[in-house]
């Protein structure tokens, strides 16, 4: 069977000791590691091999942890089921057929797989939290600025964070309290309020404790979810309350218009980020005499596959004169809506609950030939890069044998709060 995790499964040895030594971890192909190859699941970076580390990476080193591999990806994290790599599709291990989802989807089957006990992923618009969800690991998105994008390929440079994956929550917080914290390399980290005051161990706070916690179940994210999947999430729910928790519905009306938002915001950017592959200083060069329009041309045409070019056209079209204000703007207005109205439902719960996902993983090969299917398949995990949240995705029990997932949302550096409350569900 066909697995197809790594793109690269080279060993990078790490500190003698630390508080990860003994650990591998899997590291998504977007996250630069010095003298290793790091492609993006793309022809364009087939060849490149950075200089220099990610500061995750060089954290992670540091910690102990050796790294065996670079893991697959939908190329440049556009995508939900890694299926857009150059490299070929990942099978999903915990449900064989099936997608790990994406656009993480190597770093989760790497950990499902045993592969390694840890892994990295990005989260520009789920990316972490759908492929824990769909193949059964743990996931975290973390707030954004609270972990360094210092050498990770830029998509969408305002959404995303680099995320990590574990079998279990306190894995998974175990590797976030080795990444977070700030970085003079990237000025969007910051120090998490009021965390001089405090032991700031993520791992340490998974204790399952949800006695007398609220939690919100917003309505909108359960519409359009697959009955099987409610089902269990219903029953993760379930589980919680019995462990002291209360749950009431909250509702967040603007995120019916969430997914437009966050494609609009998301292509705009990867059409400005993507700019810099021109076939001169990074990646594939198609080799082209001629003018530099037709060389640069030649070059992205060979380089790029068909969901990056999509992308780059619609975010080049987003950004262009006359059109900024109807839909760059118009998209910018709906985040700091989406932002309100988490804040407004933050101050009601503890934290809020969902479905990662509105319906379990695609057999591979299904959602290919339809984009929108696969953008609508993200209407629980977008909203939350919008608002600049924490979330994690925690197994949730299945539906038909295939893996469902529950996400979590916290309130800006609440991951403690989330660790806390996911731990009593794995
Ligand atoms: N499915 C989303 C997209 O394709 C997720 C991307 C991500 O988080 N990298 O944009």
């Amino acid at each position: 069977m066909m697995s197809n995790i790594f793109i690269t499964e080279e060993t990078i040895e790490g500190a003698a000791d630390g508080p990860l030594a003994g650990r591998t971890v899997a590291v998504k192909d977007n996250i630069s590691t010095a003298d290793v190859r790091t492609t993006c699941g793309s022809t364009m970076l087939e060849e490149y091999v950075p200089p220099y580390d990610a500061t995750v990476v060089s954290r992670i080193k540091d910690a102990g942890a050796t790294i065996v591999g670079k893991a697959n990806m939908d190329e440049f994290g556009m995508g939900t089921t890694t299926e857009t790599s150059a490299f070929g599709a990942t099978d999903n291990p915990t449900a064989p057929g099936h997608v790990p989802g994406g656009s993480s989807g190597g770093s989760a089957a790497a950990v499902a797989a045993d592969e390694a006990d840890l892994a990295l992923g990005s989260d520009t618009g789920g990316s972490v939290r759908c492929p824990a969800a769909f193949c059964g690991v743990v996931g975290i998105k973390p707030t954004y600025g609270l972990v360094s994008r210092y050498g990770l390929v830029a998509y969408a440079n305002s959404l995303e964070q680099i995320g990590p994956f574990g079998e279990t929550v306190e894995d998974a917080a175990a590797l976030l309290d080795v990444i977070a914290g700030p970085d003079d390399r990237d000025g969007t980290t910051r120090e998490p309020p009021g965390s001089s005051e405090r032991p700031t161990s993520y791992a340490d706070a998974a204790t399952g404790d949800v006695d007398g916690l609220s939690i919100g179940v917003p309505t909108e994210l359960l519409e359009g979810a697959d009955d099987g999947v409610l089902e269990t999430f219903w029953d993760a729910i379930g589980e919680l309350e019995t462990r002291g928790a209360k749950y009431h519905e909250v509702s967040l009306p603007s995120v019916e218009h969430a997914v437009e938002a966050y494609y609009v915001i998301a292509m705009s950017e990867a059409s400005s980020n993507l700019a810099r592959f021109d076939g001169v200083r990074y990646g594939h060069s198609g080799g082209y005499d001629g003018n530099w329009n037709e060389a640069f041309a030649a070059a992205r045409r060979e380089g790029f596959g068909d969901e990056v070019k999509r992308r780059i056209l619609l975010g080049t079209y987003a950004l262009s004169a006359g059109y900024h204000d109807k839909y760059y703007k118009k998209a910018q207005d709906a985040r700091a809506w989406v932002k309100q109205d988490f804040d407004e439902a933050l101050s009601e719960a503890d934290v809020l609950a969902s479905p990662t996902m509105p319906v379990p993983p695609f057999e591979l090969g299904e959602s290919l030939d339809d984009p929108l299917q696969m953008y609508l398949a993200d209407a629980n995990t977008v909203p939350v890069n919008l608002a600049d949240l924490p979330a994690i995705s925690v197994p949730a029990g299945e539906t038909d044998g295939l893996p469902v997932g529950l996400q979590l949302v916290g309130p800006s550096f609440g991951e403690e709060r989330l660790v806390r409350v996911a731990s009593a569900l794995s």
